[in-house]
């Protein structure tokens, strides 16, 4: 095997993850990303060279900056390290030993995927800007058909003038206005019954992102995945939240829920449930627990007792990543 190849996408991958460290700290702080030149985010010392290489830098430097002594935040080796992998395993998957355009795109969705990430983790937003890259890119890699695993074309006729496009265009513009209406649908009912913002406005701007770039499938696969990682990530603290704040109602109902539907699952698995009645018993039980739940759960964002929004834009993504590596 020619690992060369890999190793270089690597190497590329760490150096483009340290530009997508400047994308989000000058994103967010409005300065431009090509001047000024690279400094010291405490003492505004500027940075040589040897300061500057990806991941090396930061161990020889010990996490220190090398003229006032700051520490330096690990999202910068971690960006880059994050990057590098990401781009050795797209290369490794998609162009092994050739260079096609289908890579570069993906490497520029990916790259897109990562500022989204530490831009919401970091300050729980998504600048509107990274996301219509990433639809303006998607929707131009399915109108040219670029990743070539769909070349069904269909052709219409509009005034005489016969139109061929290929189908994985028309997947791409449902993928964003499903993938956007979904969330956006949500955010609004959410909103209108409870009156508080319950979701950000970004969430729906990167799944319409990613649905064009993916496709109308593909969004539906990423909202299901970000649904069950954000869930097994934010239930485990809104439970202890909710213990501390004694809501013992949502502790309680929330907890029932889950084993109900773990011993509901489990039990069909086991075959215990051979019953009709009992597995009709269970759903009425899961049912009425999640009305119960949901209530609650309404009754609390309501009184404003927070919930507090750990941020789901990260979750979407990593739908995505899995799409992008296992599908
Ligand atoms: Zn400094």
């Amino acid at each position: 095997m020619d690992w060369f190849w890999v190793l270089y996408a690597l190497i590329i991958g760490l150096c483009v993850g340290s530009f997508l460290n400047v994308v989000v700290l000058r994103g967010l702080s409005g300065e431009s990303i090509v001047l000024p030149p690279s400094h010291c985010t405490s003492c505004n010392h500027k940075l040589a060279w040897y300061d500057n290489i990806p991941l090396f830098s930061y161990l020889v430097l010990r996490g220190k900056c090398r003229y006032c002594g700051e520490k330096i935040s690990p999202q910068y080796p971690l960006v880059e390290f994050a990057t590098g992998i990401i781009f050795a395993l797209l290369y490794y998957k998609y162009s092994y030993a050739t260079i096609n355009l289908n890579i570069f795109f993906l490497l520029a969705a990916a790259s897109l995927c990562i500022v989204m990430t530490v831009t919401d983790i970091k300050e729980k937003v998504i600048l509107d800007v990274h996301a219509y890259i990433l639809m303006g890119l998607g929707l131009v890699y399915n109108m040219f058909n670029i990743a070539g695993i769909n070349n069904t074309k269909l052709i219409f006729w509009l005034y005489g003038h016969k139109i061929i496009i290929y189908q994985a265009f028309i997947y791409s513009i449902l993928g964003l206005i499903g993938g956007f209406g979904v969330l956006a649908a949500i955010r609004a009912i959410t909103k209108f019954i409870t009156k508080k913002e319950c979701f950000g406005e970004g969430d729906a701007y990167i799944l319409g992102a990613l649905g064009a770039f993916f496709g109308i499938a593909n969004a539906i696969v990423i909202l299901i995945l970000s649904i069950f990682v954000w869930g097994g990530l934010s239930i485990p603290v809104f439970m202890y939240k909710w213990f501390k704040n004694k809501e013992f109602k949502l502790f309680y109902g929330v907890l029932l829920f889950i084993i109900t539907v773990i011993l509901f699952l489990t039990g069909e698995y086991l075959n215990v449930f051979d019953s009709l009645i009992f597995q009709w018993f269970s759903l009425l039980l899961i049912a009425s627990l999640g009305f119960y739940c949901c209530r609650h759960l309404l009754g609390s964002i309501k009184n404003g007792s927070a919930l507090t929004v750990i941020p789901y834009g990260p979750a979407l993504i990593f739908g995505a990543f899995v799409v992008m590596f296992l599908l």
